[in-house]
């Protein structure tokens, strides 16, 4: 097979089509053999029926013809007749007497030394001379059998008889001695050849096949009974020196089924007739044509039942292989089926079935392995994401208070720098410094030292607004970042914030805690935002010196006062 390619096709189809092909082919070899035997038989029945048609022709020929022979001899051989060899009218009643018990005699005659016709039937041809007809010329030699030829010196003579065809004759001849033992002349008779044919009629009654033709040959191939013309050529010579050479047999022929027998005796070795029996192929052979259709019709019902047999079993084969795939195919894609059903078949269906349900137990386990790992995995990413998220935060705020670092704040407080600004609105920095820390601490220890910067922390934010930002940088000092402030706001802004500590950062032993601020404006021609904080940082020095628990701000300079 070329592009289609049979291993393409489904299993079921394969074994189906080998086995059917198997099942055809069985078949037709047995159905085609059988046919082949039974024509070598029905030939070789035909061909021996005919060998003995052919056979019995022959012989009857022969002795036939070597009957009128004898007749012919026996006649010229009467020691009563030696005497009247030279009466013609004797002879001629002699001869006709002898035409009369034989009618296939057409015509005898007498012909003297010279060949001169002296006493004939019908007197017919008397006083002709066939002294160069060969049964003359043979007969003052001895007995002779002329093959068959066509009248020549009696065609007019016998025209009466008003026969169709050409008259054709054989001539028996004979020597005729007188009582001195003299030879006086040749006596010849012409048989009709209408005897060979009726003496085929009446062999062909014997035989049964109504289509068998018997035809006679000479040693030449040509036909001298039963061609379509006389001497017709209906065997090669090849073919015709075979029959003779082997005296029976048979011809291989494509048309006819045909047997031969030779002539035998005397008269056979003269005339060399061959005596062909035969029937056409088509007729002779009609019941194998029957018998082939039968063993054909036979080998198509096998194989059919071959085909039906095959689909069944390439069915049954392929059945669980087919059970096996669709249940494969559900593993996967129905998340509830996870193993197979164990399959009843062949060995190596069971095989397969038992493989099939090992791979998926051990694929089930890496499966269960595999999901725990991922759960795993998973959850680790989980924890590192909140991790960053925490470190992120802390890298942001600082962790006592939550405030805003240094760092994060110096970020927010650049941007605001970038912002535009005016004389009246701008943006603005408090630095908060818890008045005498080191004595909380001292008095009430670090942990409420603590407590007590968390407390300031979250007073301070709240004291803001939304808006702004506080922050931590280190110790007990705060910064604030307040957005969208005028001069005047500042400044109660600052108080509010210094107010809210003053009254909520509450101590241990009652008292509450103060907080000193300096503030100042980020100025229209402010780039750094730690000289800002450094102007904010010089007015809290101010509000420490002046008694601490107060705010200063720092004055606007000329240049934008004016
Ligand atoms: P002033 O009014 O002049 O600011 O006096 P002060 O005592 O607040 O100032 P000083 O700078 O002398 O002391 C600051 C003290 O703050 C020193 C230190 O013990 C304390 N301190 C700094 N950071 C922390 C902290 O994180 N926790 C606690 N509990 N105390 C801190
Ligand atoms: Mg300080
Ligand atoms: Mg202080």
């Amino acid at each position: 097979m070329t592009a289609w390619s049979l291993s393409k096709l489904s299993f079921r189809a394969q074994i189906g089509l080998l086995t059917s092909a198997v099942a055809i082919l069985v078949s037709a070899m047995v159905g085609l053999g059988a046919v082949a035997v039974s024509r070598n038989q029905t030939v070789e029945l035909i061909r021996a029926d005919l060998q003995a048609v052919a056979r019995t022709m022959a012989d009857r020929l022969g002795g036939g013809v070597n009957e009128k022979l004898r007749e012919i001899s026996l006649l010229g051989d009467l020691e009563p007749l030696s005497e009247i060899w030279s009466d013609a009218a004797q002879i001629r009643s002699a001869l006709e007497l002898l035409q009369q018990a034989t009618p296939t005699f057409a015509w005898i005659g007498f012909a003297d030394k010279t060949g001169k016709v002296i006493a004939a039937t019908e007197r017919l041809l008397e006083g002709k001379s066939v002294a160069d007809r060969p049964w003359f010329v043979h007969g003052l030699i001895g007995n002779t059998i002329e093959d068959v030829h066509e009248a020549k010196l009696l065609a007019d003579l016998l025209r009466d008889r008003a026969q169709l065809e050409p008259l054709r004759f054989f001539d028996v001849a004979s020597p005729v001695y007188n009582a001195g033992g003299e030879l006086v002349g040749v006596l010849g008779a012409h048989i009709n050849w209408e005897w060979a044919s009726e003496l085929r009629t009446s062999t062909l009654a014997a035989d049964s096949h109504p289509d068998t033709k018997i035809l006679i040959v000479r040693r030449d191939g040509t036909a001298i009974l039963g061609g379509e013309a006389p001497d017709q050529k209906v065997l090669t010579t090849e073919q015709a020196a075979y029959a003779y050479r082997t005296g029976a047999g048979a011809f291989a022929d494509d048309q006819n089924v045909s047997a031969f027998a030779v002539m035998r005796g005397r008269e056979g070795a003269q005339l060399g007739w061959i005596v062909v029996a035969q029937q056409p192929a088509a007729t002779a052979l009609a019941p194998l044509t029957r018998l082939t259709a039968t063993i054909a019709a036979l080998g198509l019902g096998t194989g059919l039942l071959g085909l039906l047999a095959a689909g069944g079993i390439a069915r049954r084969l392929s059945q669980p292989l087919h059970a096996l795939a669709d249940e494969a195919d559900q593993i996967g894609r129905d998340p509830g089926k996870t193993m197979i059903h164990h399959q009843h078949g062949s060995a190596e269906i069971e095989q397969l079935s038992a493989s099939l349900r090992s791979l998926l137990r051990r694929l089930g386990l890496e499966e269960e392995k595999r999901h725990a790992l991922e759960e795993e995995a998973t959850e680790t990413v989980h924890r590192l994401a909140a991790d960053i998220r925490e470190l992120k935060a802390l890298a942001h705020t600082d962790p006592l208070t939550g405030l805003l670092n240094r760092r994060s704040f110096m970020e927010v407080a650049e941007r605001a720098m970038r912002q535009k600004r005016t004389a009246e609105m701008s943006a603005a920095v408090f630095v908060i410094d818890i008045d005498h820390f080191k004595l909380v601490n001292d008095t009430f220890g670090h942990a409420v030292g603590d407590e007590t910067l968390k407390h300031v922390a979250e007073t301070i934010s709240a004291a803001l607004r939304e808006k702004d930002r506080a922050a931590r940088f280190g110790g007990e000092e705060f910064v604030a970042l307040v957005q969208d402030v005028s001069r005047k706001s500042l400044a109660e802004m600052a108080e509010r914030v210094r107010g809210s500590v003053s009254v909520r950062a509450v101590l241990p032993n009652g008292d509450t805690v103060t907080v000193s601020i300096g503030a100042a404006m980020i100025l229209a021609d402010d780039i750094d935002i730690e000289k800002v904080i450094e102007r904010a940082d010089q007015e809290l020095y101010r509000a420490k010196l002046s008694g601490r628990n107060r705010v200063c701000i720092s004055p606007v300079r000329s240049s934008l006062a004016a």
